[in-house]
């Protein structure tokens, strides 16, 4: 582990801090607390804290001893000095005299002494923070660490590693009776310069913030050299078959298998994200001929069963070819994997008091041998940060199986954790948005109407993918909207599907297609040339059939119904002079959303469209193709005045639309008018 230490970046992090009125402790406490976020291997995702002892002056001039500690919420790697706030120490210290203290009142006491109010709630380690007297005091999960004290013999193996300046502390929940074993041990090691917590984490203090960081450097250094001792070792690996299937191709069976639905019937379901993972160290992991003892234990840090439940699942190899087979036995896996869960819970909850509310039972990280991990969230995020975790958890186990023996907390430790009752309290507190675990595709994302319309869909809670022609727009479209970019040609069927193939690998599978990519040509449809006719049927109907197409095989196989969407246009039923070769491919695209309708409907599959009309921002469609519009007077004031409601029409407007059609679940076949009123292009 590098020492990142610079004495150039500490002084600078003094000054620019000073100017904000924090003072030089808090100042080198960020920095160095940064250090340590910043680097994946100590650190991950809002585990780890550090604080400091300093002091802070109050309204009335006097002088107040203070710990800054990381608060929730923050991350170790971007913290700020609001993410340390300031507990007064005095009260802290008093705590050390009970025998026991609850995490609800340990939670009051610390926020009731808080210097400003407003500030986060300090971490559950508080008083751990609190009772170490050394000045500065950092702890991380780092992953060496985690590899030789993951062990059964864990404890007596780092008191060999890490001498007798590290004391070693058996299995402790974190909370108050953790602070006390700690205080204990330290007052019987009072030259100790660090302690180490047995299959949880580690502890380092110094004086300065420097020092408390150069120990946590040195002895994960030492961590890793005896780790270096398995180096060049790999775990026996189990036969795969001769031709795997593509994680592409099984993650749809899986999101289908995972979806939960809501109101049997209703076509709602509670969906997931999935985040694929196949580095050679996952993939060496998931090859293991020993996955099933290694991986069903529980996770290398308690912490973690927050994002993955104690255990993942194990599903079989997938064998190119054999699809139907691998669906058969992953239902058969996941079934099996929420009754366990189930019953899991009854096992624990019935010594626990007061009783807990069980939580979801479905899986957050699947292993296939041969093409690695998936991480299973709500949203694509939570999906990433469980992949992260579970890489983690990955490179722990192989580095402690390579030198020893794996073995974590029991099921019962792993059960408080997951069931911590400052946990439970933030339950139910907030109801997820409507779209939240779908994944959409918008075609022609870089137009007006394609843009809008996926933030339209991104503000309900889905994942956005925007397909586009132009690659420089859409990056930057995905980049302003927080989506994911694929350059895609929907007149090439073989551009659609590998458009369809990123994006299934990227969030496992597609719930909503706004196909809106399309052109205006234009010629009097007496004497217009065949090949702008045959153009523009490509773009406008060939390319709706592709994607909707290519949505719908995805669709079938996550057996979770779907919505598709098409972007219609008035000339379908009120064409306008010389639109025809607009017109007529539009005519075909209308008569496409209904045969959709009819040919799905049974799968639970929507397919509705919008007829946009006089939108001021982007004219009729993404693009005028022929430049004659203008010189025909097709301007955007045209567009602005002559509706029945005298109002103007947007691209959001447009987008509303869309979104309103994906959340309605009973309609199908249907178009929706969004031009301000023109009784000439309203259906009859
Ligand atoms: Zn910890």
């Amino acid at each position: 582990m590098q020492n990142l230490w610079s004495d150039q970046d500490a002084r600078a992090a003094i000054e620019s801090y000073a100017g904000q009125g924090v003072n030089e402790d808090l100042a080198l406490r960020t920095y160095t607390t940064r250090l340590l976020g910043g680097e994946p291997r100590l650190v991950q995702h809002g585990g780890g804290n550090t604080s400091v002892k300093t002091t802070v002056t109050d309204r009335l001039g006097r002088t107040i001893d203070v710990l800054c500690v990381k608060g929730s919420g923050w991350d170790m790697g971007t913290i700020e000095p609001p993410g340390l706030p300031a507990v007064k120490l005095g009260p802290l210290l008093e705590l050390a005299a009970l025998d026991a203290l609850s995490d609800e009142h340990m939670v009051n006491l610390q926020r009731t002494n808080l210097i400003d109010a407003a500030s986060p709630t300090p971490s559950v380690e508080t008083l751990l923070h609190a009772f170490i007297p050394h000045k500065f005091v950092d702890h991380t999960h780092a992953n060496a660490v985690l590899s030789l004290c993951d062990r059964p013999d864990g404890m007596e193996l780092c008191r060999r590693v890490f001498g007798p300046k590290v004391p070693v502390i058996p299995f402790v929940m974190p909370g108050f009776a953790l602070a006390k074993k700690a205080k204990e041990t330290f007052d019987a090691n009072p030259d100790c310069i660090g302690l180490m917590l047995h299959k949880h984490g580690i502890f380092s203090f110094g004086a300065s913030a420097r020092e408390a960081y150069d120990r946590m450097i040195e002895l994960v250094g030492l961590a890793e050299k005896e780790l270096a001792k398995g180096a060049g070792r790999t775990l026996v690996q189990v036969q795969l078959p001769a031709q795997l299937a593509g994680a592409g191709d099984i993650a749809p069976i899986l999101r289908g298998l995972l979806a939960a639905p809501i109101d049997k019937g209703e076509g709602r379901y509670a969906r997931v994200v999935l985040d694929h993972r196949a580095t050679p160290r996952v993939i060496e992991y998931v090859n293991g001929s020993e996955l099933a003892r290694c991986s069903q234990q529980g996770p290398v840090t308690p912490d973690h069963v927050i994002r993955t439940k104690p255990r993942p699942v194990i599903l079989p190899a997938p064998e190119a070819g054999k699809l139907d087979e691998f669906a058969e036995a992953a239902r058969a896996t996941i079934e099996k994997f929420r009754a366990d869960y189930r019953a899991y819970f009854e096992r624990h909850n019935a010594n626990a008091r007061p009783k807990k509310k069980p939580l979801d039972d479905t899986p957050r990280v699947l292993l296939v041998p041969g093409l690695g991990l998936f991480g299973v969230g709500p949203t694509a995020k939570d999906a990433a940060v469980t992949a992260d975790i579970a890489e983690t958890c990955a490179s722990v186990v192989l580095d402690a199986e390579k030198t020893g023996r794996f073995e974590t907390i029991t099921e019962a430790d792993q059960f408080d954790m997951e069931y911590w009752s400052l946990e439970q309290a933030k339950l139910g507190k907030s109801s997820p948005k409507p779209l939240r675990g779908q994944v959409a595709v918008v075609t022609g994302g870089a137009g007006t109407i394609g843009k809008a319309t996926a933030a339209a869909l991104k503000r309900e809670g889905a994942e956005i993918a925007l397909f586009d022609l132009d690659a420089d727009a859409v990056k930057a479209a995905a980049k302003a909207l927080g989506g994911f970019a694929v350059v895609c040609d929907v007149t090439d069927r073989s551009s659609v599907d590998r458009a369809f193939e990123a994006v299934t690998a990227t969030f496992g599978g597609v719930d909503i297609l706004v196909s809106n990519a399309g052109a205006a040509w234009q010629g009097r449809i007496g004497d217009v040339d065949d090949s702008v006719l045959r153009k523009s049927f490509e773009l406008n109907f060939f390319g709706a059939q592709n994607v909707a197409q290519a949505a719908v095989k995805i669709m079938l196989t996550q057996a979770t119904g779907g919505t598709l969407l098409f972007n219609i246009s008035k000339q379908a039923v009120n064409p306008g002079p010389n639109f025809g070769p607009y017109g007529l491919p539009k005519a075909a695209a209308l008569a496409l959303m209904r045969q959709y309708a009819i040919d799905y409907g049974t799968d639970g599959i929507t397919a509705n469209g919008v007829n946009a009309d006089r939108i001021r921002s982007g004219l009729l469609t993404d693009q005028m193709v022929d430049s004659r519009s203008k010189a025909r007077g097709v301007t955007e004031q045209n567009y602005m005045s002559g509706n029945l409601l005298g109002r103007e029409v947007r691209a959001e407007d447009v987008a509303d639309a869309f979104v309103s059609l994906a959340l309605a679940r009973k309609t199908t076949g249907a178009v929706l008018t969004v031009d301000g009123g023109n009784v000439a292009a309203a259906l009859r």
